[in-house]
């Protein structure tokens, strides 16, 4: 138990710690909303901590279920997991379906994800689209996992924000049917660091904490811009005529600046209430240094002392091409031309061939 660090395995309020030991019954905050509110929170462990787990499923003959964010690839990629699961089935899950335009096919999502895996060194039996707020999504998502675990338990892993905790929520409310019948003594194998849930054949799907991935677009802003980077609803996408010489900002978050080709749309696909801001790109280091945290918001004011500077990257745009600012959202460039995208140092920017 510790009072400190409340991301951490153990965590307790200082007063609740005090009441426990007064009363004998003392349980850290997870333990306590999975017997009270039949919730499981998130968790996350120390990368030493990570890699000792992650050596212990690649032992285990069972299936792993990577879960990773499908608006962010680069900042879901568990670092050289694929050495550690290389003789287990790792089937890919992308989560959050449901934020794509009913216009991006699920196909094209796939073999793009499958791609970045295989560049990454892994290799899936299969990717999976699904969305934790969608229950036939996830019914359908336990039907993928049943295809490929042959009787096996099931290592669920991932890091933080990919929304592992909601859907291994909705997957408990799944598997029991009653999300009620939900309490500790229902998961006799859940410990600190793992969370049993029984299957009918005595298996089990293993729920395991995840790490913090540093470089994710939301660690850089406030708690109230988050909705921001990770959008509730289905993105209506939004298509601007530019010039060479134009930028866009992607509120004070991102910045692309169209350099060389004829006048052309680009499609931007973020969340909807992001204020996407045009200028001439002559004078857009000026207008961004006058204006971020102002005008070109988010990140606000507060939080620009601890905001990266944002890092350029040119692009040559052969074919219809999506530059990728992960974690944020994309934007559509049809034809051939030269442009630079520029994102908080640390963050991925990456081109690929376009969904769309
Ligand atoms: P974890 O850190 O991986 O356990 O992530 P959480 O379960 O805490 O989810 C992170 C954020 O993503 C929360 O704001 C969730 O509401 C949101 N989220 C999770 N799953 C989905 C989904 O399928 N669709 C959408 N739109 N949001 C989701």
């Amino acid at each position: 138990m510790q009072t400190e660090d409340k991301e951490a395995i153990g965590y307790t309020p200082k007063s609740a710690l005090d009441k426990g030991l007064e009363t004998g019954e003392l349980y850290c905050q997870r333990c306590f909303r999975l017997r009270h509110y039949n919730e499981i929170a998130g968790v996350n462990i120390s990368d030493d901590e990570f890699l000792r787990l992650l050596t212990e499923v690649g032992n285990t003959d069972a299936l792993v279920v990577n879960v990773i964010d499908i608006f962010d690839f680069n900042g879901s990629v568990i670092p050289g997991l694929h050495r550690f699961v290389s003789g287990n089935d790792v089937l890919l899950v992308g989560n959050k379906r449901d934020i794509l335009p009913k216009s991006v096919k699920a196909s094209k999502v796939k073999n793009w994800l499958r791609e970045r895996a295989h560049e990454e060194g892994l290799r899936p039996v299969d990717v999976v689209l699904t969305s934790a707020h969608h229950e036939d999504d996830v019914s359908e998502l336990m039907e993928e996992i049943e295809t490929y675990r042959h009787g096996r338990d099931v290592y669920v892993v991932g890091v933080t924000n990919v929304g592992k905790s909601t859907l291994i929520n909705a997957i408990i409310k799944n598997a029991t049917g009653d999300a009620d019948v939900i309490t500790t003594s229902r998961f006799p194998g859940t410990t600190l660091d793992k969370i049993e849930i029984p299957l009918d054949d005595g298996s089990f799907i293993v729920d395991t904490p995840g790490i913090i991935h540093r470089h994710q677009m939301a660690h850089f802003v406030g708690p109230n811009d988050l909705k921001l980077v990770s959008p509730k609803k289905e993105i209506k996408p939004k298509t601007y005529q530019l010039n060479a010489g134009q930028t866009l900002f992607m509120g004070g978050l991102a910045r692309l600046d169209y350099i060389q080709g004829d006048k052309q749309g680009m499609t931007g696909y973020f969340d909807n209430h992001l204020t996407i801001h045009r200028t001439k790109l002559e004078g857009a280091d000026a207008f961004y240094a006058k204006h971020a945290g102002g005008l070109l918001t988010p990140p606000h004011a507060d939080d620009m002392a601890n905001f990266p500077k944002l890092v350029r990257k040119e692009f040559s745009i052969k074919d219809k091409s999506d530059i990728v600012f992960s974690g944020l959202g994309w934007v559509r460039v049809m034809n051939r031309g030269v442009v630079a995208a520029w994102v908080p140092e640390g963050v991925d920017v990456l081109i690929r061939k376009a969904l769309v």
